[in-house]
């Protein structure tokens, strides 16, 4: 239902999850308008603002909450909640050694599935005339704590070994709920995939992917 468009420039951070993500929705739904050509930038290539002022575009942000999908970053150090808990339960498993969450368990967060993150992004391109920042999270009555994410994930992998709350580590923000109730007047239509499925989905892509992850 959309209309040959003009060049599109997502400027992504470094991670490399959405920009995946992304270039999976466009290419499974149809691919590229015509006429339009896709750039993928760093944050730090440019001034943005004189970027989009000098070349004449419309220029907006978007905000996401936390991401879960594949292409993360699945480090046990660095890595994103998600997929570094994801990663230690995998290793848990095979080791027979207990799962280290770090801090309580109790800090709540809303997590957007990378390829339903991807679809929103290419509708903002392509939609979103505002340059108002537009928040792009699953509603707040999704919001789940670090430990029922970590239970969503022992199911997923079968993990039935014991799991440990670290509390010497810290917990950080306890809460960062965000609104999506702008999202959502302008796409009542969305349906977000459920966290067990994304999770379920994001490690079944670990396990098969697991000598190319990061
Ligand atoms: P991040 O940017 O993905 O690390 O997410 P946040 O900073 O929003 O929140 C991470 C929350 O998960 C905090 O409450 C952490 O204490 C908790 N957490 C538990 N285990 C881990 C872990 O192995 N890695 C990370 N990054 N966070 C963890």
């Amino acid at each position: 239902a959309t209309k040959a468009g003009p060049m599109r420039v997502l400027v992504t951070g470094g991670s490399g999850l959405v920009g995946k993500a992304i270039e999976h929705v466009v290419e499974q739904e149809g691919g590229k308008l015509e006429g339009e050509e896709w750039f993928f930038l760093s944050s730090k290539e440019a001034d943005l603002v004189a970027y989009f002022q000098q070349y004449g575009h419309c220029y907006t942000a978007v905000i996401p909450t936390n991401v879960v999908g594949p292409h993360d970053n699945f480090s046990m150090e660095n890595g994103h909640v998600l997929s570094a808990l994801i990663n230690k339960t995998y290793q848990a498993k095979k080791e027979g050694t207990p799962l280290s969450v770090c801090g309580s368990g109790a800090p709540r967060r809303q997590f957007i599935y990378s390829l339903d993150l991807g679809r929103l992004i290419i509708w903002v391109l392509r939609e979103y005339k505002e340059i108002e920042p537009i928040i792009l999270s699953v509603g707040e009555e999704d919001e789940v704590s670090i430990k029922e994410a970590v239970e969503l994930i022992a199911t997923a992998l079968d993990y039935k070994g014991e799991i440990h709350y670290d509390t010497s580590q810290s917990d950080g923000q306890m809460k960062k709920t965000a609104s999506n109730a702008k999202l959502r007047r302008y796409r009542p239509d969305i349906v977000f995939t459920p966290l067990t499925e994304a999770v379920k989905m994001t490690c079944d892509w670990f396990e098969s992917n697991y000598d190319i992850a990061r």
